[in-house]
């Protein structure tokens, strides 16, 4: 397949703003792809080249890729500087500067999506002495072998900066519609993915053979995706919706799981990357358990022997910051609550009831730092608020009640959990919302440069991001120049392909950085467009900046379906 085409299909995908024709053209060019070219195609439209958890980066910036053009191209320095200023993207000035090209190279041969992979992958690989130089070459090689559209979402590619708005649910849906016309084959892919979180793998076995996917098993060192929670306001409506159930405390710490074979031990964060160095008292203590082969998950946190008390995600991250892995292992010793069970030994435990894992799970713990969740079955609301209480004492978030014959719903928002938080009631609450631009400071803020920022919740259903307010109160003076600083580096000419508004921020930037928001109800208002019904959308009211979500990507922030569901209670 050439790459070419590829980068036609792109253009026409920016182009396109509904889910529908996007999944179309993709599907088009999954029907010609061989199973090759539908893994390395999967990847590229991700923005990736391999799944998340192996944490490859390309490793270029601007400066490296403006050579690049203008050695390619054959345009002095100044020209192609004049060309970025006036454009504000490498991606449009490469398609504008190889097309006029000057030089033009011997052997232009056309390129494949194959061939241009493998150089990115090259690319990215390059390390040490020199390494620089030899990327810039492979992407000059790149370019002279490129047609101008071509080059422009290479350039793209290799800055990060490819911004298709194509969500993974739409790759799958296309992978179906690929196959058969329709999506009918999207639940056993989405269950294959949702196993692995490998976008490209999931493709590629696809396409050798469909059936294959509904044979698909987990394996270890292979992340899943988290099954994730729905919320409810009361006791009583959680007894209502589940009857008879498990409750956990739910502890504010950071999500892993953990992955075992033999002697290798790896953890990955809720994000799905690799942070297993992030954790040397947590690996040691796994490289005892019983279990040759399991995978299980669960929340670490800091605990305070002296006190008692459990510190929050944000004081466990800023003391391991602070005083080192080592000193801040002694001194706030990092306790693990495991609350789930994928695997052991060859068995696939997800789909399985929740309190067959449970079991299993308590087979094998607690040992050392690594404890499971307190948990205690429970028939009745009052039962429920005696543990949440219990729960806030210890200075805990809340709890979390499970289906006690649920599988694990991996990648899913289901009732299968339902969490009960303190901010449900009269305090605050909150959503993870996405930065999709930000102002310029006024006032007393003009020495900042920044006077706030425009977030957005993800539409599941549209795969787009909807406004939901303007986020102005919160920052500290030191925030205040460190969003600057962010945000700056992400500046975007135009708007996100794959976002709605109606305000338009001072400057727009790529929709990547997650933020915890509070608010203090939610309103309808012209001004934003989440969830919009005749012409009014979902607002926060008095909304106040609480921190950055590292663990948290842009699809994996609050959606509109769970903020219509938080205005019922508001
Ligand atoms: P979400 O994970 O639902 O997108 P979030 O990351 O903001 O949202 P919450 O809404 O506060 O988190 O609640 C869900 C999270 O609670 C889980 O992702 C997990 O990290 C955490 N958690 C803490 N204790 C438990 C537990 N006992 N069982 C399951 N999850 C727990």
């Amino acid at each position: 397949m050439r790459f070419e085409e590829v980068a036609k299909a792109f253009s026409e995908i920016e182009k396109r703003s509904g889910r529908l024709e996007m999944t179309d053209l993709l599907a088009r060019l999954f029907e010609k792809a061989t199973p090759e070219e539908g893994e390395r195609l999967s990847y590229i439209i991700q923005g990736e080249l391999r799944p998340p958890y192996e944490g490859i980066d390309l490793g270029m910036g601007e400066r490296f890729v403006l050579e690049a053009i203008r050695r390619a191209s054959g345009y002095p320095e100044r020209v192609v500087g004049q060309e970025f200023e006036k454009e504000g993207d490498l991606g449009i000035v490469a398609e504008k500067l190889l097309g006029k090209k000057r030089q033009q190279s011997l052997f232009q041969k056309s390129l494949s999506v194959l061939s241009v992979y493998n150089s990115m992958l090259k690319i990215s690989r390059a390390c040490g002495e020199g390494s620089q130089a030899s990327k810039i070459s492979r992407l000059v090689e790149l370019y002279n072998n490129a047609t101008p559209i071509g080059a422009k979402y290479i350039t793209r590619f290799v800055l990060g900066q490819l911004r298709l708005g194509v969500g993974d649910p739409t790759v799958l849906d296309a992978l179906s519609v690929s196959h058969e016309g329709d999506k009918s084959w999207r639940e056993p892919i989405e269950r294959a993915y949702n196993l692995c979180s490998d976008i490209g793998h999931v493709s590629r076995v696809f396409l050798e053979d469909p059936q294959k996917v509904k044979e698909f098993r987990i394996e270890v060192f292979k992340p899943i995706m988290p099954a994730l929670a729905e919320r409810l306001a009361t006791p009583s409506e959680i007894i209502g919706k589940l009857g008879k159930c498990a409750v956990e405390y739910k502890y504010d710490g950071f999500r892993i799981a953990v992955h075992k074979k033999g002697e290798r031990v790896e953890i990955y964060s809720r994000k799905l990357e690799r942070m297993t160095a992030m954790f040397p008292d947590v690996v040691e203590a796994v490289k005892k358990l019983k279990p040759k082969e399991v995978i299980f998950e669960g929340e670490a946190l800091a605990f305070n022997e002296e006190d008692k008390r459990f510190y929050s995600f944000q004081e466990t991250m800023h003391r391991r910051r602070k005083y080192g892995l080592e000193k801040a292992s002694r001194q706030y010793p990092l306790y693990l609550f495991a609350f789930d069970l994928h695997y052991l030994e060859g068995e696939d435990c997800t789909t399985i009831p929740y309190l067959d894992r449970r079991k299993k799970l308590e087979s094998f713990l607690p040992h050392r730092i690594i404890q499971t969740s307190k948990m205690r079955i429970v028939e009745k609301a009052g039962e429920i608020d005696s543990l949440f209480q219990a729960a806030l004492g210890m200075r805990l978030e809340g709890i979390m009640a499970k289906d006690l014959d649920a599988p694990y719903t991996a990648g899913k928002r289901k009732f299968a959990w339902i969490k009960l938080k303190k901010s449900y009631g009269k305090e605050m609450d909150t959503i993870d919302a996405v930065i999709v631009g930000y102002y310029r400071g006024k006032g007393s803020r003009t020495r900042f440069g920044f006077g706030g920022i425009l977030v957005a919740v993800y539409n599941s259903d549209s795969s787009r991001f909807e406004t939901i307010a303007k986020v102005g109160s919160g920052f500290t003076e030191e925030e205040m120049e460190k969003f600057q600083k962010m945000l700056d580096e992400d500046r975007v000419k135009r708007s996100p392909s794959n976002l709605d508004y109606e305000i338009e921020p001072d400057f727009w930037v790529h929709p990547r950085h997650v933020v915890e928001v509070a608010y203090d109800n939610i309103t309808r208002s012209p001004t934003h467009t989440c969830g919009r019904k005749e012409g009014k959308g979902l607002a926060l009211r008095f909304p106040r900046m609480i921190r950055i979500r590292d663990d948290k990507g842009p699809f994996n922030a609050t959606t509109t379906k769970e903020v219509e569901e938080m205005h019922k209670f508001s």
